[in-house]
């Protein structure tokens, strides 16, 4: 499957949507990345996606990316360092818990807007949105090769 037909142009403006409505509720910035495959080790490459994406830039440092990796049937949930400093190990487990269910059954676009939405709620208790909300990283979906 390529990663341009993985999605339709409606499910995709659905998840973007999703990445809107989380951000109301937080200061952190969601992204998505989907690529086809990679051949690096799939955590790592989300944390190059990451910089590529210039994610570590934020005030706060309270990026968050959703990597897919389509024909490798792996995804990784990736947050910067001002998350990390503050949260355990665990902090993503029940964001990739939902998304892992969704996946398995083959829908992405539920997955992804659920885990999105879990994610917006689980970093609004350490980042709440601030009143003078800026959105510092692009809504839109991220491709790669
Ligand atoms: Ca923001
Ligand atoms: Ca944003």
């Amino acid at each position: 499957m390529s990663e341009n037909k993985f999605l339709t142009e409606t499910e995709e403006s659905e998840i973007v949507a999703a990445i809107r409505l989380a951000e109301k509720e937080t200061s952190g910035e969601i992204r998505v990345h989907i690529e086809k495959t990679t051949s690096m080790d799939t955590f790592e490459r989300a944390k190059e996606v990451f910089s590529l994406l210039k994610m570590d830039e934020t005030a706060l440092k309270n990026g968050v990316l959703i990597y897919l990796a389509v024909d490798d049937k792996a995804f990784v949930v990736c947050g910067d360092k001002g998350i990390d400093d503050i949260v355990g190990d665990d902090f993503w487990d029940t964001t990739k818990e939902v998304m892992a269910g969704h996946f398995k059954n083959g829908d992405f676009k539920q997955g992804l807007i659920e885990g999105i939405a879990r994610a917006g709620k689980e970093l609004q208790r350490y980042f709440p949105c601030e009143d003078d909300d800026q959105d510092e990283l692009s809504n839109e979906i991220s491709r790669g090769e």
